[in-house]
C-alpha cells in the first residue's frame, strides 16, 4: 500500500543524553529515507567550532523569547542554561517529523501528541559518552556538566520511551532506528 499524502505526519523524537551520537544518527536517518523531515532547532548557545551553520538556528535570548511569547514553539526548554526549542513544525505534506531534542522535550511534546514515538538513545558506557563528547570538542566544563545531567536524563527518558536503544556501533544503530521507523509506518 502507498503512503497516504493526506495523513497527519507521524512524530519520531530521537532523545537522550549529550554526546550519545543522536545528531549524527538523525543526519544518517534523513539521508537514507527521503521521507523523514528534520526539524531544525532554535537554540541561544554559542556555534561551537567544527559546528555547521544549519545545525540551528542560532539566535539570541531576546529573539527566543519573542517567539514563545508568539507561541511559536511546539516546546521549549532551558538546558544548561541556553534555551532549545522546536519551532511549530511545517512539514512537507506526506512526510514525518523526527525532533532531535533532549528529555524535558520529549516528554512536552508527547504530552501534546501521545502518539508521537520516542527512541531514548544510550550510550554504551559513561566513558564512551565522555569520549566522544571530548572527540566532538566540547569544554572539559561542558563535558562534565553533560555527563552529570545523563544522570537525571537517563531514568526520565526511558519510562517515558517506545524504544530504546544503545548507540554501539553506528551502523547497527542506525539500522535498527530505520527497523524501529519502518514497524511503526506498517502498524498504521
Ligand atoms: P549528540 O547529538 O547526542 O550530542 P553527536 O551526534 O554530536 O551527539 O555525537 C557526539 C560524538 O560522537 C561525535 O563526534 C560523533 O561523531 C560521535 N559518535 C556518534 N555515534 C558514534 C558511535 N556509534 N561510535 C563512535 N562515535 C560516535
Ligand atoms: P547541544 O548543545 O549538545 O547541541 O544540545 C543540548 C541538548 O539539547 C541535546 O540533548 C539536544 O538534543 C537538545 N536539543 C536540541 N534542540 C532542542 C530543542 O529544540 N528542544 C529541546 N527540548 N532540546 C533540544
Amino acid at each position: 500500500m502507498g503512503a497516504d499524502p493526506a495523513a497527519a505526519p507521524r512524530i519520531f523524537i530521537v532523545s537522550g543524553p549529550g554526546g550519545v551520537g543522536k545528531g549524527t544518527i538523525v543526519n544518517a536517518l534523513v539521508e537514507r529515507d527521503p521521507r523523514l523531515w528534520l526539524s531544525r532547532s532554535w537554540t541561544t548557545r554559542e556555534q561551537r567550532q567544527g559546528e555547521r551553520d544549519t545545525a540551528y538556528v542560532f539566535t539570541d535570548r531576546e529573539s527566543f523569547e519573542r517567539r514563545i511569547a508568539a507561541d511559536g514553539f511546539l516546546e521549549w526548554t532551558n538546558f544548561l542554561g541556553n534555551y532549545y526549542g522546536t519551532p511549530t513544525p511545517d512539514p512537507v505534506m506526506g512526510r514525518d517529523v523526527v525532533l532531535e531534542i533532549e528529555v524535558d522535550g520529549a516528554r512536552q511534546v508527547k504530552s501534546l501528541h501521545p502518539e508521537a514515538i520516542l527512541i531514548f538513545v544510550l550510550p554504551p558506557s559513561r566513558d564512551e559518552q565522555e569520549r566522544r563528547l571530548r572527540g566532538r570538542g566540547d569544554a572539559p566544563d561542558k563535558v562534565s556538566q553533560r555527563l552529570q545531567k545523563a544522570l537525571d536524563e537517563e531514568p526520565v527518558g526511558m519510562a517515558i520511551a517506545n524504544h530504546v536503544v544503545i548507540n554501539d556501533d553506528l551502523e547497527r544503530t542506525v539500522c535498527e532506528m530505520m527497523e524501529i521507523i519502518g514497524r511503526h509506518r506498517g502498524a498504521a
